[in-house]
């Protein structure tokens, strides 16, 4: 029997945010800023409702979560021919921030449980000179990050977290997005609030958040924000930030507020799916998963997977029938990524031979997307496909020499 479902369904967008979004357009008024005054409309609330939500000072609504890294990127003083490090399990996006900022890819390896290495980052960082990490909470999936904050700190680090897939998430009672110089949030449809598209960037730091309103493009008009530094600094910046035209619509807006709310409940239903599928993926044979330590609280959209001992082709050959079942698995390790851009080999500037061992993890690395609302009769048939996908190309296993 194959699994049922569509697994890349985005959440809906709920009733209350139609409505807004509906009343906001009869108004024509979708320009985040109105030149006579005004209260900010929809996406100042939602700056200030992101802010209170993430617990930082300032959030700035952007178009994208792209927008946010290479603003945070910008306001972290990071300059064209500049050396920033970047873990090397990641999404096209975010080494696409580098590049709009011409910075040079620095990749840092991860380990099996696919978050960043501390060892190899300590290396790369002293053999580099790169002084800002961004680092990409990439799939959910969250490191030490109370170690990484001393590590940051001792080496002298500037960290800016993509947390495009942890919203929601918590590392010992602390939200991601919280440990660094910015978090880099995202609003498209693949994500934990589904707007389309949109982003916000957040901050503790004064000079960052009048950077990135600045350079969002405020035509002076930043008062209106929902979260804006005292006025003597944004003065001092005022002049040197050009307009780059990367503000959120006011439409985008009035459907992300409303969807704020539904977070937790949409966290716990993610979770209780991924946990059941993992749960039985576990105990299968031939499926290894990512140790998840006490301190991580996670949001998990998505479940990983590793069929380690699998050539290209039985690698191949598992994802073929798995789709055929109705379960939509997606390989890292393919060189013709569909959809998706997270091999390094693929990145603009990188050398995918810095991280040998980041690009062996996911050389038998898989994934699947998780829709809300799965029913635990859907959760079995996912994982009943993918066991049953993985016995029947069995006889494809190549053994490879233990590395
Ligand atoms: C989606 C995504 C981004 C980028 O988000 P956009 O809003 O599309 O720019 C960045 N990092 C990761 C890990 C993502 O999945």
């Amino acid at each position: 029997m194959s699994a049922p479902t569509d697994l890349g369904r985005p959440p809906e967008i709920p009733p209350l945010a139609i409505a807004q979004a509906t009343a906001l357009m009869e108004t024509g008024r979708l320009h985040r800023y109105s030149e006579e005054g005004g209260d900010g409309g929809p996406v100042a609330a939602l700056e200030r409702a992101f802010a209170q939500l993430t617990g930082r000072r300032y959030a700035v609504a952007l178009n994208s979560c792209g927008s946010a890294m290479f603003l945070a990127l910008k306001a972290a003083g990071v300059r064209p021919g500049e050396k920033v490090l970047l873990n090397a399990f990641s999404l096209g996006p975010v080494p696409g921030a580098l590049q709009h900022v011409g910075a040079i890819p620095v990749l840092v390896e991860i380990t099996e449980d696919l978050v960043i290495d501390f060892d190899d980052l300590r290396a790369k960082a002293r053999a580099s000179g790169a002084r800002v990490l961004l680092l990409s909470h990439m799939r959910g999936h969250l490191c030490d990050l109370d170690a990484l904050e001393e590590l940051c700190r001792n080496e002298g680090i500037s960290l800016i977290e993509d947390c495009a897939h942890t919203l929601g998430a918590s590392w010992a009672g602390r939200q991601a997005g919280n440990f660094g110089l910015a978090g880099c949030f995202s609003f498209q449809s693949g994500k934990h609030v589904n707007t389309g598209e949109g982003g916000i960037l957040t901050t503790d730091d004064d000079d960052v958040a009048a950077q990135a309103i600045l350079h969002a493009g405020s035509y002076r008009l930043y008062r209106q924000n929902g979260t804006c530094p005292p006025e003597e600094v944004m003065a001092k910046w005022a002049d040197r930030c050009g307009n780059y035209s990367l503000r959120m619509s006011a439409l985008v807006a009035a459907l992300a507020l409303p969807q704020l709310s539904l977070l937790p409940e949409r966290v716990a239903d993610w979770n209780r799916c991924h946990d059941r599928i993992a749960q039985r993926l576990q105990a299968a044979r031939g499926f290894v998963l990512p140790q998840r330590p006490q301190a991580e609280a996670y949001a998990q959209s998505s479940l990983q997977f590793r069929l380690p001992a699998r050539d290209a082709a039985a690698m191949e050959a598992f994802i073929a029938v798995a789709r055929a079942r109705g379960v939509w698995v997606k390989w890292f390790g393919s060189t013709l990524p569909e959809g998706y851009s997270s091999n390094p080999a693929q990145w603009p500037g990188a050398q995918a031979a810095e991280v040998p061992r980041a690009c062996a993890i996911q050389a038998t690395l898989c994934d699947i997307r998780l829709p809300l609302e799965l029913s635990a009769q859907d959760c079995d048939l996912i994982a009943d496909a993918l066991i049953q996908a993985l016995e029947a190309t069995d006889d494809k296993k190549v053994h490879r020499a233990a590395t």
